[in-house]
C-alpha cells in the first residue's frame, strides 16, 4: 500500500529525510521509532501530501505522492486517515457531528447515513454513549479515540498515527493503544510513530528506527529490540526502558 523510495526532504539548510526507503504492504503494522528530531513525524506527513518532498518517489494506495502535479490530495486523503497527539476535534461539534462532518461535507453523504456510519465507528472506540457531548466534556483519552473514530468513519485503507498517546497519562493510554490493537486484529494497514516500546514490540509486524533522518535499522520488533545491530539503536533502546 505504501512503498517509499529514496526520499529527500530539507527545510532550509537542515536535511530532514536522507534517503528514506520503507515499504508498508496491506494489513501491516509498521512501527516507527527513533529520537526527537530523527524525522519521524515528517516522513509521516510526507505520506499524505501535509509535506512536499525534494526528491525521492512515494506511492501511497495507488498514487504517487511525489509528484504534486496531478495528484488529488482530497481523493488521497479520503483513503489515508492521520491522527496526531492534539486531537484537533472541533470543539463546537458534538461528537457525532466531529464524525459526520466530513461525511456529509467531502464524501456527499445522506445524513441519515453518515449517522449510521458515526454510530458504528464510535461504537468500535467505545464512545457511542458520548455522541452528544461536546470535546471539553472528555478525557484526552476520550477524545484521542474520538478522533480516530473521525478518520475510521471515511474508511480509509491506511491510518496514520503520529504519538498519538504522548499527551495521555497511562491509563487513558491504555485506552487509546486498545483501539488501535484491535484495529490491527482487523487488518488495518497502520504505519505509526510511538514511545509506547512494549506496544510496538508486540503488535508491529515490521519496527522501524529512524536516526538522523534515515531508516537506521528495520525488521521485526522482536530482532530489533534483542539484536540491534548499530550501538545507535542499542543506546536508543536502553534510554527508552
Ligand atoms: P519528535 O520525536 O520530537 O516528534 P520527529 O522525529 O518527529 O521528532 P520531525 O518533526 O520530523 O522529527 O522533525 C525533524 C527535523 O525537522 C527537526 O529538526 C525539526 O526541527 C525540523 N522540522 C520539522 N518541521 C519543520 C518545519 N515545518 N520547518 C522547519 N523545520 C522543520
Ligand atoms: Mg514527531
Amino acid at each position: 500500500i505504501v512503498s517509499i523510495r529514496n526520499l529527500h526532504k530539507s527545510f532550509g539548510p537542515a536535511k530532514v529525510l536522507n534517503g528514506v526507503s520503507l515499504e508498508v504492504k496491506k494489513s501491516q503494522m509498521v512501527a516507527i521509532i527513533g529520537r526527537s528530531g530523527s524525522g519521524k513525524s515528517t516522513l509521516l506527513r510526507c505520506l499524505n501530501g501535509l509535506e512536499k518532498v525534494d526528491s525521492g518517489d512515494i506511492e501511497v494506495c495507488g498514487y504517487q505522492v511525489s509528484r504534486p502535479e496531478g495528484l488529488d490530495l482530497r481523493q488521497l486523503r479520503k483513503k489515508v486517515g492521520i491522527v496526531f497527539q492534539s486531537y484537533n476535534l472541533f470543539p463546537h461539534l458534538t461528537v457525532e457531528r466531529n464524525v459526520t462532518l466530513a461525511l456529509t461535507t467531502i464524501k456527499k453523504m445522506p445524513l441519515a447515513e453518515a449517522k449510521s456510519t458515526a454510530d458504528s465507528v464510535l461504537q468500535m472506540v467505545g464512545m457511542e454513549h458520548k455522541k452528544d457531548a461536546y470535546p471539553e466534556q472528555l478525557s484526552g483519552g476520550q477524545q484521542q479515540r474520538v478522533a480516530i473514530a473521525r478518520s475510521l468513519a471515511m474508511a480509509p485503507e491506511l491510518m496514520l498515527f503520529d504519538e498519538v498517546t504522548s499527551a495521555l497519562d497511562p491509563e487513558l493510554t491504555a485506552e487509546v493503544l486498545k483501539v488501535m490493537e484491535n484495529l490491527a486484529r482487523n487488518g488495518m494497514t497502520m504505519a505509526l510513530v510511538t514511545h509506547e516500546m512494549a506496544f510496538a514490540r508486540k503488535l508491529a509486524d515490521v519496527l522501524v528506527f529512524m536516526h538522523q533522518g534515515k531508516v537506521w535499522e528495520v525488521g521485526p520488533p522482536e530482532e530489533l529490540f534483542e539484536r540491534p545491530k548499530t550501538s545507535e539503536l542499542a543506546k536508543f533502546v536502553s534510554s527508552e526502558l
